[in-house]
């Protein structure tokens, strides 16, 4: 497939910037940019993007953009991967989609989808690469590689292996409706299953056991009265 390599210097969001790019026609395209100066996690919720990170948005048309969880998944599946090869370090995918270490934020992802004539989703990867410190208010949960690893990791070497692994993912699983694929590579990088959590969803707070994944990439938590599924929260990991 080809995709083409859009780099800025300075962008308020690379997602936004994606979302230019679709209203105009085009896709398969990968939106970088050194800085984000007003980018956003799930929920609107902010998102930090100074220099030294790994900002980039992909943005695809697929077939079936309405199963744009499964390109969650895919992306972190790929972020994990590339991390992992690259920096040599342990990471974990936490449900839905943080890459972290050691309970540490080293990676977010945010999918938008576009329903309607035209129909596409936009896939935002976002990784601490070279940061060496972070603000106050986010210092406690997240992390950057060369925090963990003391030394600078190539960011051009890990976006190109990253968008390597997204595109085999995309291509061979997701656009062939292999999902039963994806969820299983998923789980061997998760490390939520089996864990006891908390779950904050837009309702309520929920304590129990995740005990799985469904078809549909939500999470199954057993708590001490019953099954839930939960298709959209924040989780943390009681180690
Ligand atoms: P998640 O990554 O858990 O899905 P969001 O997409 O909502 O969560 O990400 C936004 C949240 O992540 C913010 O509310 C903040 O707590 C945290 N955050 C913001 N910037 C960073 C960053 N560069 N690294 C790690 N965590 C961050």
């Amino acid at each position: 497939m080809v995709f083409k390599i859009y780099h800025f210097k300075s962008l308020y969001s690379t997602q936004d910037k994606a979302e230019e790019f679709a209203s105009n026609g085009i896709e398969n395209v990968v939106v970088i940019s050194d800085v984000q100066t007003k980018a956003r996690g799930r929920f609107n919720r902010k998102w930090r993007a100074s220099k030294g990170g790994l900002w980039m948005s992909i943005l695809v048309k697929p077939h079936n953009a309405e199963k744009m969880q499964y390109l969650t998944f895919c992306a972190a599946i790929s972020a994990a991967d590339s991390i992992k090869k690259i920096s040599k370090l342990n990471v974990k995918i936490k449900w839905p989609n943080d890459v972290h270490y050691q309970g540490k934020k080293l990676c977010g992802i945010l999918t938008e989808g576009h329903f309607g004539k035209n129909d596409y989703a936009i896939i935002g990867i976002g990784i601490n690469a070279n940061q060496e410190k972070f603000s106050s208010d986010i210092k406690h949960i997240a992390t950057s590689l060369k925090i963990i690893n003391k030394k600078n990791t190539d960011i051009k070497k890990l976006t190109i292996l990253i968008i390597e692994n997204f595109f085999n993912l995309y291509n061979n699983y997701y656009c062939k409706n292999k999902f039963d694929k994806i969820i299983q590579k998923w789980k061997s990088h998760s490390d939520t299953i089996g864990k006891n959590v908390k779950v904050i969803t837009t309702q309520k707070t929920l304590i129990g056991k995740a005990i799985n994944i469904d078809e549909n990439c939500n999470l199954i938590l057993k708590t001490k009265h019953k099954t839930i599924k939960i298709i959209e929260g924040d989780v943390s990991i009681r180690y």
